[in-house]
């Protein structure tokens, strides 16, 4: 599945405001990918947007939205709109998976502003 540019930007632009955009890699994102998908992600490799990206298709899926097997040029975000029948899905999502990767990068420290329990490996 690839995220489509219109989504994309809008994620882009939710992880600027919630100042994280600094730590999204594209040059490695298939690493990070993987990293994620094995529980291998630290605190240097965090890449919130390959994280929501993730976040976001595994949540599709459950949403029956999308399927694993859906051509990969299927964005899983426009997927979601159309499934639920509300345009405004998508942002709902992409807001909230970034409140998500915002705390979890408090959490950990990778950005200020806030203590809490360690979610990632050091
Ligand atoms: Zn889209």
């Amino acid at each position: 599945m690839r995220t489509c540019s219109g989504h994309s930007h809008d994620l882009l632009n939710a992880l600027e405001r919630k100042g994280l955009r600094h730590l999204v890699k594209p040059e490695r994102a298939q690493a990070a990918a993987q990293e994620y998908l094995t529980g291998e992600t630290t605190d240097a490799t965090f890449d919130p947007y390959v994280a929501a990206v993730m976040e976001i298709q595994g949540k599709a899926v459950d949403l029956r939205a999308v399927k694993q097997w859906d051509p990969v040029d299927t964005c899983a975000l426009c997927a979601v709109n159309l499934h639920t029948r509300t345009p405004t899905m998508a942002s709902a999502w992409i807001d909230n998976v970034t409140d998500l990767m915002h705390a979890t990068a408090l959490a950990n420290g990778i950005v200020k502003g806030g203590a809490g329990e360690r979610i990632l490996h050091a």
